[in-house]
């Protein structure tokens, strides 16, 4: 039995839509996929419609969160339920953070003197989602800058600027009990990812286990062999479950479908776990020439 719990659609940043997804994880011999978009479930219901006969689907999320100020910590979510409400507002929260992150970096640029107006951002960002380089934009038509570039520094809106807005990401303690009381469960996202920069202390990984975490991902394709042995032994000192994944996105990323897997036990082992919702079996969707 082949098992890929985690990969991205188009719902979040993957390449791939849900449906595209699913059948592209049937044609990879995978039994087992979870769609794990991140903050969202919104590509569940595409993905559910048309599931080849013989895939089953795991229905998650991949949570952002922040610890001790260092964000890009992920916590995956399994098998939560959707509609149970802390976890759904707090899910949105992330998602539709876009537009209120932007106009606290317009009130910080206002408050610093500088006279960018929202609506003028609003409509270089156009159609698109707004974001920095749209303020950076205005600010370059001000003369505050001479380029969008510049607009990137401490002084303005680079991480930790004057006038930058942090994301919104989530507590990971708050996670994990929120996707808990809503009947999920939580494996940390590749925890010892050097080259991502994030990097989860084993102190904090045996706090979260305290909390309630059910498990580490620990094959991933960010995690180098030693690295993997000395997660699998810190997962057992812990009586952590390890998860093995892809954390595929399509054809943003040279990884391919299946390249981690899951032991079937351990998958089963969530699956029990677990009390808001239940894989969903493939009953064979509409057949694509
Ligand atoms: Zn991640
Ligand atoms: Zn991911």
């Amino acid at each position: 039995m082949r098992i890929d719990l985690h990969t991205h659609s188009t719902a979040s940043d993957g390449t791939d839509t849900p449906a595209e997804l699913v059948r592209n994880a049937a044609a990879a011999g995978l039994d087992v996929v979870a769609l794990t978009d991140h903050d969202t479930v919104r590509g569940h219901a595409e993905a559910r419609a048309v599931l080849p006969e013989g895939l089953t689907l795991v229905t998650g999320a991949e949570l952002s969160c922040r610890l001790d100020g260092v964000g890009g910590l992920h916590m995956l979510a399994y098998l939560f339920d959707p509609d149970e409400p802390e976890l759904a507002r707090e899910r949105e929260l992330v998602r539709d953070d876009r537009v209120p992150r932007a106009r606290t970096m317009v009130r910080k640029l206002q408050e610093l003197g500088v006279p960018v107006e929202w609506e003028r951002v609003a409509r270089i960002a156009g159609d698109g989602s707004v974001g920095r380089p749209h303020i950076a934009t205005a600010m370059v038509e001000l003369g505050v800058v001479p380029s969008v570039s510049d607009a990137f520094t401490p002084q303005w809106l680079a991480d930790g600027g004057r006038a930058h807005a942090e994301k919104h990401e989530h507590d990971p303690f708050d996670a994990v009990r929120l996707v808990k009381a809503a009947g999920g469960v939580t494996v940390l996202a590749h925890p010892a990812a050097v080259k991502r920069g994030h990097v989860v202390p084993e102190s904090a990984i045996a706090e979260l286990a305290a909390a309630g975490l059910d498990g580490v991902e620990v094959d991933h394709m960010d995690h180098d062999e030693a690295t993997r042995a000395r997660l699998r032994g810190l997962a057992r000192e812990l009586g952590l479950l390890t998860t093995g994944s892809s954390d595929y996105h399509g054809s943003r990323k040279t990884v391919r479908l299946g390249e981690n897997v899951t032991d079937p036990e351990i998958y089963g082992e969530i699956t029990r776990r677990a009390t808001g919702a239940f894989p969903v079996p493939g009953a064979g969707g509409p057949l694509v020439p």
